[in-house]
């Protein structure tokens, strides 16, 4: 879009509002509003200045006066404000050098697409992710630096009376891991998904499907169609402000945490990635599964890279709870086709070349997807560069295996903290290019260490009263 057709779009829907929106470090949307009179070429050209200093992960600046640059082509009317709004995702720039700001995660996605052009081995890299998340009717914690507690009740689940604190219910609930996919009244959140889709596509995110996932407490999924890197980084984002706000509208809390619920399954971000150039698939071939051996050396990369790769994909303390056997998330790092055990699936659906892609299975939406879109494609990108070979398929189930030949297969990093350690040892594939630089992962392992790492370790858990209290 030109200036003109957003101020035209901000007229002829007769907003009142202009709301700038930017990605933070760790991955949660920020927004500051201005009235619409603001809107015009000459803000538009030179950008808007706001304090960085209280944003986190950014404070380490020096100078905190930054820039928050209108992307054009992402304009929206928010259909949430009362007021009709127009949203403009934005850049960060500094306001002296004019120059993207390189801890700005969307900025790190830029710069992504821009090395793999580069490279001359693609001129874009699509991304499908999967995100799941949860639907609740009552979420009580407390963030007490000196005590912890939570509570959450679904409106789906067994352990849940469904009605409230002492309301009895009707009996129609789902077991855990049972919730894939029974019709009404066992699934109480149709209207609710469709709501969500009908909100995402009005804002221009293109829904392929909806449906309840296999958690029994409240899990759902909606899908949609893959789009170019940096584009789905906004798109998911958006994403997950519509999830969100449409739950909220109902009185209900829609999250994105990996694993609300123990004993049911956590929620994914299964991402699904492929590679083409002057408009054809790279990753079509007569090789495995119908792959090329470029598609297997990206795989060779990103499982090779996995460990390091999941301080991005899986960056919360949390994520590690979903990441074990029993709940169709992956442990092993290993591919397959259609085999759902392994972290690396290749998709058979759809035999056309276009569909060709790996589907990696680690992520989950409490990821910042501008930095896990990015880290995976720069895995699979240093994959293909230094013909990194993936192995042999694993065409059993891995669950099967018998414990000797299981051991030898690679696993998923058990915590945070092991996945950061991974990273630091390995992060040479995505400093190619200036797409990450030092300051941003030094930065990101130091911002994860102590504010959720250290912060989880020091403190007492609800559980430990349950299994010490009366000792
Ligand atoms: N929820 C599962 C996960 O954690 C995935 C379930 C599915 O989509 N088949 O990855
Ligand atoms: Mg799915
Ligand atoms: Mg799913
Ligand atoms: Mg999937």
């Amino acid at each position: 879009m030109t200036p003109d057709e957003v101020i035209k779009l901000a007229k002829e829907k007769n907003c009142k509002m202009l709301d700038l929106r930017f990605m933070d470090f760790p991955g949660k949307w920020q927004h500051t509003s201005y009235p619409i009179s603001e809107l015009n070429k000459d803000s538009l050209e030179e950008g808007f200045g706001f304090d960085g200093s209280s944003i986190r992960g950014w404070q380490a600046i020096n100078e905190s006066d930054m820039l928050l640059r209108p992307v054009l082509d992402t304009a929206f009317v928010d259909p949430f404000f009362k007021e009709p709004t127009l949203v403009l995702v934005c850049d960060i720039a500094d306001p002296v050098t004019g120059e993207d700001y390189t801890r700005d995660p969307r900025s790190i996605a830029k710069k992504t697409e821009a090395y793999l052009k580069s490279s001359g081995l693609a001129d874009t890299a699509f991304l499908g992710p999967e995100a799941e998340f949860f639907v609740f009717n009552n979420v009580q914690y407390s963030s007490d630096p000196q005590h912890s507690f939570f509570r959450i009740d679904s409106p789906e689940a067994i352990w849940n009376t469904g009605k409230g604190e002492d309301g009895g219910n009707l009996g129609h609930k789902n077991r855990y891991k049972e919730g894939y996919f029974p019709v009404p009244p066992n699934d109480t959140l149709m209207d609710l998904r469709t709501e969500m889709t009908l909100t995402m596509i009005e804002a221009g995110i293109d829904v392929e499907c909806q449906h309840h996932e296999v958690a029994g407490a409240g899990q759902c999924e909606i899908d949609v169609r893959f789009a170019p890197l940096v584009e789905m980084g906004d798109k998911l984002t958006l994403y997950k402000y519509i999830v969100k706000n449409v739950a909220a509208k109902h009185g209900l809390s829609a999250t994105f945490l990996p694993k609300p619920v123990y004993g049911d399954n956590g929620s994914g971000m299964h991402t699904h990635l492929s590679l083409w150039k002057d408009g054809k698939p790279l990753f079509a071939g007569d090789g495995y599964s119908g792959l090329s051996q470029m598609a297997m050396h990206a795989i060779g990369g990103v499982l090779k890279h996995a460990p390091a790769l999941l301080a991005f994909t899986n960056p919360s303390t949390n994520s590690y709870k979903r990441l074990v056997p029993g709940y169709e998330a992956p442990v092993n790092l290993a591919y397959s086709q259609r085999n759902r055990s392994a972290s690396v699936r290749i998709p058979v659906y759809s035999k056309s070349p276009k569909s060709k892609r790996l589907e990696f299975r680690c992520p989950d939406p409490s990821c910042n997807p501008y930095l896990a879109f990015a880290a995976l494609t720069m895995a699979a990108v240093d994959g293909i560069q230094n013909k990194i070979d993936p192995g042999d398929p694993l065409d059993v189930n891995i669950y099967d295996l018998e414990p000797e030949e299981a051991a030898n297969i690679p696993k998923t990093p058990g915590t945070l903290e092991e996945a950061l350690t991974a990273l630091q040892n390995d992060h040479e594939f995505l400093l190619k290019g200036d797409v990450f630089t030092p300051d941003v992962i030094s930065t990101w392992i130091g911002y994860k260490m102590e504010n959720e790492v250290d912060a989880l370790k020091l403190r007492p858990h609800p559980h430990e009263f349950m299994m010490y209290y009366d000792i």
